[in-house]
């Protein structure tokens, strides 16, 4: 076996090819082709019925809901969306598979021929092309039980999950990627981010990758690096591996690269890159062979007799054109704009799932550095925490916009605010609620701030005639006292300034 060659002498010495096909689950309230729930985590084997089971004489019917997401996504990607368009069997077996075939789309799918332009982190624009978005059915999930690796090597035995049996997937496979070079891992991270987001301006699907409802498989050959970029075009395209079902955006770029590195060295010493699907490991960053070689042909396709074409008319058609929403690279630049925000602080926004909740906390009458500064602080952190999702945390713009007020209201100091947020996230209502239970206000009692000045001045007196005498850095102790007499309540500004004051009068 050779070693995998460094990425770099990798790319000097190769040109690296890809093609990347994503699963995206649609958030549809019922299945693809039967009426049972389309929900994630209910309890194994609950959500479903004769249709998803793949019982003998059960009959499918499409979602038209599906049918209305799958176009709308195809419109977002600039594709032609095609006038007649049928499903296929396409068959094979495994126990996630009741009816040994799932149903899909083969010949004509519902979408073809668009892009996506993507934006790399150097500032460049790449334009993806889409060959085609094909409707069809998850397979039901298979958890293997025993084993070091949770795969079916080893295992002891298999579980099967059936709710997820027939969720409603849109599948987009690209065109060949070619002339990325050294960019290629973040090309095609970048390319699956950018999906995503689309995905989610859309509203047609949850968008997690951590529970599977996008998943990647990642397509990547070699071909002999080539003098100039027309020469380059003309080499034949190399054996391809495919890694399947890459979850997350970080290890989408890993797979890329580490394919990479490994085919070249198999090239560089003479050997060759077998055709084959492969598995991604977190932990050893690397990727392992599946199965061999598999073409369509193994799939035995054929046209699914029990469902007639779907020929959406041009009427319907334009009239979801009309939903579709501003493209999010569009808005993100509208946005980026009118908030001030720099390329990074958009970035950071973007990548912590932030921009929505900082726009409604705008909306609701904050500052968008005010509301940055909460969501991509305090809160990215909590959630970070807990592991979860920004948006998932148990606090809303509303109530980050009412801390901010009462700040700016001089109501709260940024440390009570903290406070103020924590008991939110703690679950104990609103923050006016917290406030008032939690006696969290600042205390701007004048007068009560001047006898807890005079108590802690009288109780050192020694410290009190050194301000006098000019040396006011002395205070700080006597700001302390009152900070702790006012449970830290107090404004310490403002705290000193009436110190000074009653000192000099
Ligand atoms: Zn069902
Ligand atoms: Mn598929």
């Amino acid at each position: 076996m050779s070693e995998p060659l460094s990425f770099d002498e990798a790319i000097e010495r190769f040109d690296p090819v890809m093609g990347i096909e994503v699963h995206v689950e649609l958030n549809t309230k019922t299945k693809m082709f039967c009426s049972c729930a389309n929900r994630f985590g209910a309890p194994a084997n609950s959500q479903v019925c004769p249709v998803c089971l793949g019982l003998p004489g059960a009959m499918p019917a499409v979602n038209h809901k599906a049918v209305e997401s799958a176009i709308r996504l195809g419109l977002a990607l600039n594709c032609a969306v095609a006038e007649h368009s049928t499903f296929a069997r396409k068959n094979y077996f495994y126990p996630d598979l009741s009816k040994d075939y799932q149903i899909s789309q083969y010949e004509d799918p519902i979408d073809f021929d668009g892009y996506l332009d993507v934006e790399l982190a150097d500032g460049t624009v790449w334009r993806v092309g889409i060959e085609r978005a094909h409707m069809e059915e998850d397979a039901a999930k298979n958890t293997h039980i025993g084993g070091a690796t949770g795969r079916i090597q080893g295992a002891d035995y298999t579980l099967v999950d059936y709710n997820r049996g027939g969720t409603p997937l849109v599948e987009i496979v690209t065109k060949p990627i070619e002339g990325a070079g050294s960019k290629a891992p973040e090309l095609a991270r970048a390319y699956v981010a950018a999906l995503r987001e689309l995905v989610i301006a859309l509203g047609i699907s949850d968008a997690r990758m951590e529970q599977g409802s996008i998943r990647a498989d990642v397509n990547l050959s070699l071909r002999p690096r080539a003098a100039t970029a027309a020469e380059q075009a003309a080499v034949p395209f190399g054996k391809r591996s495919e890694t399947k079902n890459v979850n997350s955006l970080r290890s989408i770029e890993k797979t890329i690269r580490y394919e990479i590195s490994r085919q070249a060295g198999l090239l560089a010493t003479g050997e060759l890159v077998v055709q084959e699907t492969r598995h991604w490991h977190e932990d050893s960053e690397s990727t392992s062979p599946g199965r061999s070689k598999e073409e369509a042909d193994d799939y035995r396709y054929f046209p699914e007799p029990d469902l007639l074409p779907i020929e959406p008319s041009r009427a319907w058609v334009e009239s979801l054109r009309r939903t579709l929403p501003e493209p999010p690279a569009v808005r993100r630049a509208r946005l980026r704009s009118e908030w001030g925000f720099t390329e990074l602080e958009m970035g950071d926004a973007v990548n912590a799932g932030a921009v929505d909740l900082i726009a409604a906390t705008v909306a609701a009458g904050t500052s968008p550095a005010g509301a940055r500064k909460w969501w991509l602080g305090e809160l990215a952190r909590t959630a970070n925490e807990r592991g979860v999702d920004l948006a998932a945390l148990p606090v809303s713009a509303e109530d980050v916009a009412a801390v901010e007020s009462m700040i700016s209201s001089g109501r709260l100091t940024d440390k009570l605010a903290r406070q103020v947020l924590e008991g939110v996230l703690a679950g104990e209502g609103s923050p006016a609620a917290v406030v008032s239970a939690r006696g969290l206000e600042i205390v701007s009692d004048h007068a009560a701030l001047l006898s807890a000045i005079d108590a802690a001045l009288a109780a050192q007196p020694d410290i009190a005639a050194k301000i006098r005498g000019g040396k006011v850095q002395a205070i700080g102790a006597i700001v302390g006292a009152v900070m702790k007499a006012t449970r830290g309540q107090a404004d310490a500004a403002r705290v000193r300034e009436l110190i000074l004051e009653r000192l000099s009068s």
